[in-house]
């Protein structure tokens, strides 16, 4: 017989909001996939670097009911 333990509990309790927003890469019109920490501002704006083409896009992160929008520009 086997004995199979693969039920596990992941963070009981602490709720794991995160989710991923994607974008189009403003250089190379990929689109890209990120983490959006959906526990966090309503409102972000950070830096990614695009794992196509490695050039820095500066993403402007907004969450609210309908989901997660990213707005995606090149860095000068
Ligand atoms: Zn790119």
């Amino acid at each position: 017989m086997n004995r199979q333990r693969r039920k596990r509990r992941l963070l009981r309790g602490n709720s794991t909001d995160q989710s991923v927003g994607r974008y189009t890469c403003p250089t190379c019109h990929e689109r890209i996939t990120v983490p959006i920490d959906r526990g966090g501002a309503a409102h972000q704006q950070y830096s990614n670097d695009c794992h196509v083409c490695c050039r820095p896009a500066t993403l402007t992160v907004t969450i609210d009911e309908h989901g997660i929008q990213i707005t995606a520009e090149n860095e000068s």
